[in-house]
């Protein structure tokens, strides 16, 4: 038993220590030289291809024997193949996980798993350690000895009702690509690392298996593929909430609707490339306590269950400065009867950010601001029983929880 203990600290020690890249074994151009602890699976994973193309790359007979000092030649990306470029995704293992629970959420088998990470022994994982899960491509790919498709990231691998889904993926020059999710076409930004975008996924996302679909066409071929996502429980809790009726009477469905419709048009127009750059402001600062975070469900007198809270509510005083978190252009600034004086910034592709009960409104439609440039002051106006900003962030017309995007930077 001590020593099935020790073997434990050891391994879990070279995962860790694979998981830092070191730039000194690289040497000279596209050359790798092995060094100790290396594995085919973790050297194709730095370099973001798979360890079949390196295998293939180095016409290596058998990928589990790897000398000390042997040179590698890594393949150039853009002539790579397709089966499987990228095809891990980084997981931590969590309490109560198994093998056989994690191939079926990442569509998998035990065994691609023990493979992927030169695991022998199924029932040997341990809290915290780093595996790298194979996911699965559409049946057609495998059989591509060549493809558009080069490799593809998607973060996190399993993740929450209300979070942000982040995907980038790097195609052959020429090639047009579309990625789907949840029935959407999801707009694309470039970078020096290919396309990528953000991606919703809805408070009340159903738990389960969902599917990102990515296409790519390149000179009349056409490569389809799947990626799984896992939506797990987002552990909202639940808000019943009884109106005064002069309160109540403000809630006129007419009202409503007119005020839904002005902002699903604001909504639907975003600039097609980002706006903003890296993560992220509180737009109220110091760190006011939170008085009703994203994603509470609720029921109103007595109903049912059927809505949540899309933002998150600063209990900040009247008159603190609102300011802008990221930059973009500001869409509506004006008084809204439910929201009271709202103001909307839009931050490109598709993301925007929504402000409301202001005490008053310091932008105008059409301006462009920058990260933390006053747009207005924390108030209670329309229908809100005391000084505090309620913060959104939509990606399409979809709430997201927008505390995320403070504590990470997309891309
Ligand atoms: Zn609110």
């Amino acid at each position: 038993m001590i020593n099935k203990g020790i073997t434990w600290i050891v391994l879990a020690l070279l995962l860790t220590a694979s998981a830092t890249f070191t730039a000194t074994a690289l040497s000279g151009d596209n050359i790798y030289i092995v060094q100790k602890g290396d594995t085919l699976t973790r050297i194709a994973h730095r370099y973001q291809i798979s360890w079949r193309e390196l295998a293939q790359a180095n016409h290596l007979e058998n990928p589990n024997l790897l000398r000390i000092g042997q040179r590698l030649r890594i393949p150039e990306t853009a002539s790579s193949a397709v089966t499987p470029a990228g095809g891990t995704v980084p997981y931590r293992v969590q309490r109560g996980d198994t093998l056989s629970t994690l191939a079926l959420r990442y569509n998998t088998t035990v065994q691609a798993i023990l493979q992927a990470n030169e695991l022998e022994d199924p029932d040997r994982i341990t809290v915290g350690q780093l595996l790298f899960i194979p996911a699965v491509l559409a049946e057609d790919i495998p059989h591509l000895p060549l493809g558009p498709i080069q490799s593809v990231w998607v973060e996190p691998g399993v993740i929450e009702q209300g979070d942000t889904l982040f995907v980038r993926v790097r195609v052959a020059p020429s090639s047009q690509i579309t990625i789907t999710f949840d029935g959407h076409h999801l707009p694309l930004a470039h970078d020096n690392s290919g396309y990528w975008t953000v991606a919703p996924v809805s408070a009340l996302a159903r738990p389960g298996r969902d599917t990102l679909h990515l296409q790519a066409a390149l000179g009349g071929r056409v490569v389809k593929l799947t990626w799984p996502v896992w939506i797990v429980q987002g552990n909202y809790a639940v808000q019943h909430i009884i109106l005064p009726p002069a309160k109540g009477a403000l809630l006129d469905p007419q009202k409503l609707q007119e005020e839904r419709d002005v902002l699903a048009r604001v909504w639907a127009k975003s600039a097609d490339q980002p706006l903003w750059d890296g993560r992220f402001l509180t737009p109220v600062s110091p760190a006011f306590a939170i008085s009703a975070p994203f994603g509470t469900r609720r029921s109103y007198n007595g109903g049912p269950v059927n809505s949540y809270h899309a933002g998150c509510d600063f209990a900040a005083p009247g008159g603190t400065p609102v300011v802008a978190p990221a930059a973009g252009r500001v869409e509506l600034a004006r008084p809204l009867a439910v929201r009271g004086n709202a103001v909307i910034i839009d931050h490109g592709l598709g993301v925007h950010t929504g402000y409301w009960h202001l005490s008053s409104i310091k932008v105008k439609p059409g301006q462009m601001v920058k990260p933390g440039d006053l747009i207005g002051l924390v108030g209670t106006t329309g229908l809100s029983t005391g000084d505090h900003l309620h913060w959104e962030l939509r990606i399409g017309d979809v709430p997201v929880n927008p505390l995320v995007w403070t504590r990470r930077s997309f891309p």
